[in-house]
């Protein structure tokens, strides 16, 4: 169901980092910090009519290249608020793009299970409306194309589990090191020690200079929250809470 929340103001929110831009109360404001008006449009069809919290001081955060680590509980709009600035930020298709992109995969995002990447994959395609984006569920079949010569160049955006990328790292049949921006949703979970030797790889593996980090999660206990401030770069950490806390 989707989340029945009126303005940012409704949630008390703590932002903490070096020079935090400004949030932005509405999508319209989100403008002014680079967020283009057919994503805007985007969500005006959906009936989006405010950001959530997690959205009003996340977006802007990303959208000036910041790291983000946030916490903002379950069912607050955590995916819109990484998934407008990386379209944002992605600008054009690499397929189609007139400017020059570089070679490969431009974004990626982590997720625990193969349910929550099909849910995330569902709402990019919403979001990427009449464009072309090519945006890649990760699965072995998916992997099995990639490792097609040239095809992996003009993917977009991969979403997966931590095992599958790093069979396909091992394998060879994909580099990141042309990746702009890294998502790691349901971080408490990536954190844990399941995956955590998995994600280190990962992230080993983004070698371009100028990666984004962002960690997204409705909880981070002490030991997770570390291991998150260890993996990003002078970032911002925002915590939203509960309305009636
Ligand atoms: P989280 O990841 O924080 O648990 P989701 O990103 O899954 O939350 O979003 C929960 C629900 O809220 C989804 O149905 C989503 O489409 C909806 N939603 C997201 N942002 C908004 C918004 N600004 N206004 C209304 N509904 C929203
Ligand atoms: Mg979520």
């Amino acid at each position: 169901a989707p989340a029945q929340e009126g303005p940012a103001i409704s949630h008390r929110v703590s932002a903490k980092g070096k020079n935090v831009p400004p949030h932005a109360d509405t999508f319209e404001a989100m403008k002014a910090n680079g967020l283009p008006q057919r994503l805007i449009s985007n969500l005006e069809d959906f009936g989006y009519k405010h950001p959530t919290s997690v959205q009003a001081y996340g977006v802007p955060i990303l959208l000036a290249g910041r790291d983000l680590v946030a916490i903002s509980p379950t069912g607050t709009g955590k995916t819109l608020a990484y998934l407008l600035p990386l379209f944002a930020k992605l600008g054009s298709p690499a397929a189609s793009s007139i400017v020059d992109v570089g070679v490969g995969v431009r974004a990626v995002i982590i997720v625990p299970t193969r349910e929550l990447a099909h849910q995330i994959h569902n709402e990019c395609l919403k979001l990427a409306q009449g464009r072309k984006w090519k945006m890649v569920l990760f699965s072995k079949a998916t992997a099995n194309t990639l490792s097609q010569k040239g095809a992996r160049d003009k993917v977009d955006i991969i979403i997966s589990t931590p095992l599958r990328l790093v069979a396909a790292l091992q394998e060879g049949i994909l580099e990141l090191n042309n990746v702009r921006h890294l998502v790691l949703d349901e971080a408490d979970r990536l954190l844990d020690t399941e995956f955590l030797s998995q994600l280190q790889e990962i992230v080993a593996s983004c070698t371009h200079s100028s990666l984004q980090k962002a960690l997204f999660s409705a909880t981070l206990p002490a030991g997770a929250e570390k291991l998150a401030m260890e993996m990003v770069n002078d970032p911002i950490r925002i915590v939203v809470g509960l309305k009636d806390t």
